[in-house]
């Protein structure tokens, strides 16, 4: 490792650092000495390991997709994050994070949300652990995802809906900021994604860092060889794509490809497509690429997918794509529709919307037929079946 990963400042060559308010700055200072040897701690690791073991069902299947191999000439292989418990990667986060705050003596639990899917992730792991939980959500998300804020209910989770801004996930962030900043001493701030200030981006990263380990022993396993040729993942934040290069970083011949979502095209003014468009900036905490306007506002994101719409981008993948040691493709709305359609068909698999997004690429690229391909099927398609519906309606 070395030009790839992070400093001891937080920093991806010229991206992240930790921008924060005085007075998170103890907070923030604990959790950044904290949490590499809490990381490494015997105990932590055997909890850590026995839950995602038996509760969250993993190791998830690496599995050998064959219609969908024939279909682009090559082998292609999903890691089925899909088949974890609430259906999508953000649960290897969860309960990690979860039990960092335990053992740094935190009793109430934060999260911002936008779809979702990283607040039900949250709720279920405070509901097992019993700690206090309360998620802020945009008004607007809490109106467009309902099941899901009846879930977190369910799960013993407060979910507050922020109606500042543009009452969505960047608002809700802005919110959870300011709860934590008004009880730093026994709150702790979990947070979704490969954002926000040091040591978050690279906490989280070794988190999701699981998947790609678990890629080698089963690449081994079926193909008697650790590496890929490729590997892809969508990128809305970048967890599920840190997680999915991260054990392959430093190697060279592993070719990285994420897809970001261009929402109705790159060139329409409405899309998420953070690394083609983004300016560097500072957005909650950290120094990344951000779509702004001339003048510095942030622009409201858009993309079908919730999950993909955030105006930010994890530093790590700023500086891995300016670098060239990452491709990212954008990959439209409609792109990721017919790639979901296409799975669903060839493979019964429903894929999030979010995954999509990767299976979308596949489209732009040229393989030979003994490429080896390990795409990252983040999550499930339950939680977007209207969606889906309207789409074909
Ligand atoms: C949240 C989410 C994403 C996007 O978040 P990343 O941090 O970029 O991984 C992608 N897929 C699914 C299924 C999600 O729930």
């Amino acid at each position: 490792m070395g030009k790839f990963t992070v400093d001891s400042n937080g920093f991806y060559g010229e991206f992240g650092g930790a921008y924060i308010p005085e007075i998170l700055y103890d907070n923030v200072e604990t959790l950044k000495n904290t949490y590499l040897e809490v990381l490494n701690e015997p105990s932590f690791k055997e909890e850590y390991e026995g839950l995602l073991k038996d509760y969250v069902g993993r190791p998830s299947p690496l599995y050998l997709a064959n219609r969908l191999s024939l279909k682009y000439g090559c082998k292609i292989y999903l890691k089925r994050e899909d088949l974890n418990h609430t259906g999508s990667h953000k649960i290897n986060n969860a309960i990690g994070q979860i039990l960092i705050a335990r053992r740094m003596g935190k009793t109430r639990i934060i999260a911002e949300t936008g779809a979702g899917q990283h607040g039900v992730a949250t709720a279920t792991v405070c509901a097992l652990m019993n700690m206090e939980c309360v998620v802020y959500m945009g008004a607007v998300d809490v109106e467009r995802q309902k099941l899901n804020v009846q879930k977190m209910e369910m799960l013993g989770a407060t979910v507050v809906p922020v109606t500042s801004g543009n009452m969505t996930l960047k608002d809700a962030t802005n919110e959870a900021i300011r709860d934590w900043c008004s009880n730093p001493s026994n709150t702790y701030y979990v947070i979704g994604s490969t954002v926000g200030p040091h040591p978050y981006p690279d906490m989280v990263a070794r988190l999701q860092s699981i998947i790609s380990e678990e890629i080698r022993k089963q690449l081994l396993e079926k193909e008697g060889r650790e590496t890929p040729d490729y590997v892809m993942a969508c990128v809305g934040g970048g967890s599920n794509a840190a997680g999915t290069i991260y054990h392959f970083i430093d190697e060279i011949n592993t070719e990285i490809v994420l897809a970001e979502a261009a929402g109705k095209g790159i060139n329409s003014g409405e899309s998420a497509a953070t690394i083609h468009l983004g300016k560097l900036g500072i957005i909650h905490g950290s120094k990344t690429l951000i779509m702004q306007s001339e003048d510095g506002q942030i622009e409201e994101p858009y993309s079908i997918s919730a999950g993909l719409d955030y105006p930010g981008i994890g530093p790590m993948h700023a500086h891995l794509a300016k670098i060239g040691r990452s491709q990212v493709l954008a990959v439209t709305d409609d792109e990721a529709m017919q790639a979901a359609f296409e799975l669903t068909k060839l493979e019964g698999i429903i894929p999030a919307i979010e995954s999509a997004h990767a299976l979308g690429a596949l489209n732009k690229m040229k393989f030979k037929a003994d490429d080896i391909v390990v795409l990252c099927l983040s999550g499930r398609g339950d939680k977007d079946m209207e969606t889906y519906i309207n789409y074909n309606a």
